[in-house]
């Protein structure tokens, strides 16, 4: 998204009490990273850390001391009492373990004295009771332990809470007793270095022959609602499930789409600005920040960074983001589709390499030479996706997403990428062979030399599109706002590490009979886009006659998420995570194990809380309604007033009917959901049964808060939700 609606809100900032200090002076305050270490430590030892972070070496007890002492002392003078390992286990959360500074030393016989004490085991490992972690099965209970490890690739940062106090903490990877990754840190940590491997082996087969490391990028757009909080607070299904699972659609709706053009609200830009400077000072490169199409309804990106970075960055915003919100008396939603009738919340995801000299491998660049290797990674990565598909539409599936994206007002899940015309014309001239018979100078002709114009080709920008090139980068933006980026990223640099290595042999075979490289090069992306054409769609994808096209294609088309589980089971689809080492087997086996259970007890709660609902809220106030209408319809003479309130009450008692029998079949099938212990029998009865029949119950209810008076609905409505602080 572009800056260009931030300029009419400067002049906010006028109002504040403190003059504003230039970002730059406060930027990452509450980090410690590389350049700290530099600063602080002795020289020998920062060598040492270095030389670790680039041939994974282990550090000497004393270099780790002295690191541990150098982030103590900084700590300590920034006020943090306690210290904690940061990892991401495999709920897609965050959790941390703290732990004071404090150690008692024994003075003599009698006396006891506190001192700060961080050492460098302290710094490096930690042992969290890792038996309430999620580990889809890896481990027996004998061996019921976690580890968690430093991970001196993401900063240290202070993370100060409601009341004050200030912690410490260390980002970690987290894994079991045999070094199974528990979390979903570490396959992104082997993504990204499988990535480097298999892309400075194709670049140097490219003419690259310098290469040293390829860098994959990620830039994530957050998308989030904002809701006043004591409003949110009288939802019990906001509270419990992070969504309304009742409520009608507003007549107003996003229907005027006037809130995306429309000037952010004075309380909303509170939080945006107390927001960025709470990230600012984290380091997180906040950039932009703008309404969305839906009402209250916002995004914030960053400027993009190092995949691992980026992605803790993006972890840390979201629960940065939930917290600021407390303070400004709102909720911050980050469900997928928290309203229904109008657009969910997603996590556009752009994502590109860049090698050692900072040269983005997916810009066109100036040269023939760059426009050449522009193409062929365009053209593997175009491959990658094709062949991979079905599971990365499965990595982006959450009981959330699977409303934004598949559920029965929004299109299925089908990936398909979206190049722009001037890509798309030029990959077809190429497709037809026009090119590959060529010398340089015909390449030129194609207008390969005038790529550059790529990034200009905004015009046709298609905003249904999962998965879309927009000028430097593809944006994978099917992911939703919930989810932890890692997931999704490990499996597109692992699908794209693939690619590379099966482009890398075909390209050697080329290269062999072909005299010219630029002309085998040529070559390769040719057969690529022809073999793979069919993952290229420019049309709308929430037509029906995708899904129809989609299927003459054989291109994956995942409905729910049963879909996506069958293809994570699917030790075919999923080999390539294995010859990538991004996972195991055993690992990939636990991620569909954890990922099962999680939406299996997520659409408990949330079928629980729509009947709580509809008996504590919706019954209630329709039998009260029923009451007073009776009674106005007993004392009535005027023959057309009586037939017109008969219509009426008829048409309550059927709602009424229809809420009570949808919320007898909801309660059956919950219970024989509840007689089920086979975790894919209850997905299944999940995804056919109970989801369909909550549908219908929900749809009821939302007629009932339509015949109801408002006064007699204790629920707050959507226009309460939506439209609150528009007016404020
Ligand atoms: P758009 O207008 O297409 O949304 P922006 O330039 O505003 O483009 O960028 C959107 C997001 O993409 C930002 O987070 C930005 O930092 C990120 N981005 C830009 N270039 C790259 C890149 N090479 N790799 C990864 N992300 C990128
Ligand atoms: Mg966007």
């Amino acid at each position: 998204m572009s800056a260009d609606n931030i300029s009419q809100f400067s002049s906010l900032a006028i109002g504040r009490d403190t003059p504003a200090q230039p970002i730059s002076e406060y930027f990452g305050e509450l980090t410690f990273g590389l350049g700290e270490m530099r600063e602080r430590l002795p020289r020998e030892a920062f060598n040492e850390l270095i030389k670790t972070l680039e041939h994974g070496r282990k550090l000497s007890k004393d270099t780790a001391d002295a690191i541990a002492k150098a982030i103590m002392d900084w700590a300590i003078r920034k006020g943090a009492t306690h210290f904690c390992h940061w990892f991401q286990p495999m709920t897609g959360l965050t959790a941390e373990k703290h732990d004071s500074f404090i150690s008692i030393q024994h003075a003599n016989h009698s006396e006891l004295k506190v001192i700060e004490r961080f050492t460098g085991s302290m710094l490096i490992q930690g042992e969290p009771d890792a038996s309430s972690f999620p580990s889809g099965g890896m481990r027996s209970t004998f061996e019921a332990r976690g580890y968690t490890a430093w991970d001196p690739t993401s900063p240290l940062f202070i993370v100060e809470n409601a009341v004050g106090a200030k912690t410490l903490c260390i980002p970690t990877v987290f894994f079991g007793y045999h070094g199974q990754a528990l979390d979903n840190k570490t396959p992104l940590l082997r993504s990204v270095q499988t990535l480097s491997q298999e892309a400075c082996a194709f670049l140097k087969l490219l003419g690259d022959v310098d290469v040293k490391s390829v860098m994959a990028t990620l830039g994530a757009e957050q998308e989030y609602f904002l809701v006043d909080r004591e409003v949110a607070a009288r939802r019990p299904d906001l509270m419990m499930t992070g969504r309304t699972l009742l409520g009608a659609p507003t007549a107003r709706g996003q229907k005027l789409e006037d809130h995306y053009f429309g000037s952010i609200p004075t309380r909303v830009i509170s939080f945006m600005e107390d927001l960025e400077r709470e990230l600012y000072r984290l380091g997180v490169p906040v950039k932009t920040r703008h309404n969305e199409v839906a009402p209250s309804q916002f995004e914030m990106a960053p400027i993009f960074e190092s995949m691992s970075i980026a992605s803790d960055h993006n972890t840390l915003a979201m629960e940065t983001m939930k917290r600021v919100a407390a303070r400004h008396n709102f909720m911050c939603l980050l469900h997928e589709k928290p309203f229904a009738a109008i657009n969910g919340s997603g996590k556009h995801c752009n994502w590109s390499m860049s090698n050692d000299k900072g040269e983005n491998l997916l810009d066109p660049g100036h040269t023939p030479h760059q426009n050449l290797r522009f193409l062929a990674v365009a053209a593997v990565v175009i491959r990658a996706v094709h062949k991979h598909a079905g599971i990365l539409a499965s990595s982006i599936m959450s009981p959330g997403n699977d409303l934004r994206l598949g559920g029965n007002e929004a299109p299925p899940t089908i990936i398909s990428i979206f190049l722009g015309s001037m890509l798309e014309k030029i990959f077809e001239t190429i497709a037809r062979g026009e090119a590959a018979r060529g010398s340089e100078r015909e390449i030129i002709n194609l207008g390969v030399s005038h790529i550059p114009d790529i990034s200009k080709d905004y015009t046709d920008r298609n905003r249904t599109s999962p998965f879309a090139f927009t000028g430097n980068k593809f944006e994978f933006r099917a992911v939703g706002a919930s989810a932890n980026v890692a997931v999704p990223m490990s499996v597109l640099n692992a699908a794209v590490s693939d690619t590379l290595a099966e482009a890398s042999a075909r390209l050697k075979v080329i290269l062999a009979k072909t005299p010219s490289r630029d002309e085998a090069v040529i070559t390769l992306v040719r057969d690529l886009i022809n073999e793979n054409s069919a993952i290229l769609f420019s049309g709308n994808n929430y037509s029906a006659e995708w899904r129809e096209e989609a299927k003459r294609r054989h291109l994956p088309i995942i409905d729910s998420a049963a879909d996506a589980f069958a293809v994570w089971n699917d030790e075919k689809a999923t080999e390539f995570l294995i010859s990538t080492k991004v996972l195991s087997r055993e690992e990939i086996l636990s991620r569909y194990n954890v990922q099962m259970e999680r939406y299996v007890k997520s659409m408990e709660v949330e079928l629980d809380t729509t009947v709580a609902l509809v008996n504590e809220y919706v019954v209630p106030a329709i039998e009260k309604q029923l009451e007073r209408t009776y009674a106005v319809q007993r004392d009535v003479k005027n023959d057309s007033l009586k037939s017109a309130l008969g219509r009426r009450t008829a048409i309550l008692e059927s709602t009424f009917a229809d809420l009570l029998s949808h919320c007898d079949s909801l309660k059956k099938s919950l219970d024989k959901l509840g007689e089920t212990h086979d975790e894919v029998a209850k997905v299944a009865m999940l995804v056919r049964d109970c989801r369909p029949t909550a549908d219908k119950l929900r749809a009821a209810a939302d007629r009932a808060e339509q015949e109801v008076a408002d006064e007699l609905w204790t629920l707050p409505k959507y226009r309460e939700m939506l439209f609150h602080h528009s007016m404020k």
